[in-house]
């Protein structure tokens, strides 16, 4: 009780020393009408530039995300007292230069008899959008990037624990238009955000699309909107380890995707089912890669710690999140002299700490008789959230059968889960995993509209 009330002390004088860059100007509103009104006027400007404009101010982003990098993994850290800044930095670096842009946005032809009919996409035209304390920045500057090739502004109801960082990525999303020739406003956030202004949002008329980064409360509450959402919720992936694995490298990968950012990103292992016959070498191999295996009574300080129970349900403790493995271990009073990047131990499928999203540094081990029973318990884990699993075999037909078995957004194999945002693995960055309404990984085109272009009996020169 006393680490934390010291932890809660670190985290307010950390707020109190943040770096201070120039206050956050450019797209900030004190009330969320007005913000709908800016970016909606911004969109009339937006919707007639060219798309080599649209380019060259998404260029600029990029360049500005990368010349800030530093500055907002280290307010993002004092702010939100979460996760750490070269993770975070990583995380700016990574969307910067794997974000989709405008070529993205495909058209499709269908030419004949009949003449020539165009499929292009357009713009849904103002985008409300929610965004999380755990990737505060990076959420706000991937979405823009996306939105803004395809011809859309955003308003953004930010976590109000990630308000400074969030709203300064606004400022510098701005700054980056003027600067390259575009319209201010392109994206517009609240000074105060708050649920009251996000159902604002939800509500307002001249809103044409809902785009929800967050846990299964808020997406919940945007679709249930009435308007058309795109819903990124929770995820609580489970990693499968068979006896066909690269045990050693299967310790290393999971060990890197678990501790990176301090295990805050959604698609982030959070619970580990190994098979019996190699159980025991994987926790060898893990604790090699600085994971303390910790005891019965340990894990049961640990749950008492991370865990509160209100109203007969438990609910995280907000103070525990995105902190390092050492900080825990500290919380709960071991103090060890070896680097500790992740805690482990032994559990079973219904065990608290491996059933909830912690979005910490502690993986529990589920052993599991064979491969058939580690699939049932993983789904089991994955609890319909239909997000992410990982998986380390050789064995194709075990590969495929849990990937069917899964059904998620996103399925990693034989690599860190972070290989699925692009980072050292193929494929474009996204931070909005649309999981609940099935999107995937979103990019630019995702956030368009389909439209039908009908020339009759012309221009098909066949
Ligand atoms: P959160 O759900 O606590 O907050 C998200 C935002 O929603 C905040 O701005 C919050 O104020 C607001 N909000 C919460 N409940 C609301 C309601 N009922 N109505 C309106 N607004 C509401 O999420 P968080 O703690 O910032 O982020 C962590 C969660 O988000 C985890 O569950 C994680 O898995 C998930 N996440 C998902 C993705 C993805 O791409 N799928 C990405 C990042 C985080």
């Amino acid at each position: 009780m006393q680490a934390d009330l010291i932890q809660r002390i670190v985290t307010e004088v950390l707020k109190e020393l943040a770096p201070t860059p120039s206050p956050a100007e450019y797209g900030i509103f004190p009330d969320m009408d007005t913000a709908i009104a800016q970016a909606r006027e911004s969109q009339k400007h937006v919707a007639r530039l060219s798309m080599a404009t649209r380019e060259k101010i998404i260029a600029n982003i990029r360049k500005k995300t990368l010349e800030n990098a530093g500055l907002l993994s280290d307010m993002a850290v004092a702010e939100t007292g979460m996760g750490n800044p070269s993770d975070k930095r990583a995380k700016h670096e990574l969307l910067a230069a794997r974000t989709p842009g405008i070529e993205d946005i495909t058209t499709k032809a269908y030419s004949g008899d009949a003449g020539l009919t165009l499929v292009e996409q357009g713009p849904f035209g103002v985008i409300g959008a929610i965004t999380p304390c755990t990737n505060p920045s990076e959420t706000i500057l991937c979405n823009t990037i996306g939105m803004l090739a395809a011809g859309n502004t955003v308003v953004f109801n930010p976590h109000p624990a990630a308000v400074r960082t969030s709203n300064y990525a606004v400022h510098l999303i701005n700054q980056a238009s003027f600067e390259a020739g575009g319209p201010d406003n392109i994206a517009t956030s609240t000074a105060k955000p708050t649920i009251e202004s996000s159902n604002i949002l939800f509500k307002h008329p001249d809103i044409g699309l809902l785009v929800v980064t967050g846990g299964p409360g808020v997406v919940t509450a945007a679709l249930k909107s009435g308007k058309r959402a795109i819903g990124a919720g929770a995820g609580n992936p489970p990693v499968l380890v068979d006896e066909t694995a690269d045990i050693k490298k299967a310790a290393a990968d999971i060990v890197a995707g678990a501790t990176f950012d301090n295990n805050l990103p959604c698609i982030a292992e959070k619970g580990i089912i190994a098979t019996i016959k190699i159980a025991d070498e994987l926790i060898h191999y893990m604790k090699q890669e600085g994971c303390y295996l910790a005891q019965p009574h340990e894990v049961e300080k640990l749950r008492e710690t991370v865990l509160e129970i209100k109203d007969g349900h438990p609910r995280l403790n907000r103070n525990c999140v995105g902190k390092s493995a050492e900080e825990l271990l500290r919380m709960i009073g071991v103090s060890t002299n070896e680097k500790i990047r992740c805690i482990i131990f032994e559990g079973d499928e219904n065990h608290i700490l491996i059933k909830e999203e912690l979005m910490m540094p502690i993986l529990g081990i589920v052993r599991a008789q064979d491969v058939h029973e580690g699939i049932r318990i993983a789904v089991t884990l994955e609890a319909g959230n239909r997000h992410s699993v990982h998986m380390h075999s050789k064995n194709v037909d075990y590969l495929t059968q849990f990937g069917q078995a899964a059904d998620t957004a996103i399925f990693v194999k034989n690599a860190p889960s972070f290989a699925a945002l692009g980072f050292g693995g193929e494929g474009f960055c996204s931070f909005t995993i649309a999981s609940r309404t099935g999107e995937g990984l979103t990019s630019a085109s995702t956030f368009t509209k389909s439209r039908r272009c009908v020339l009759g009996d012309s221009l098909s020169i066949r």
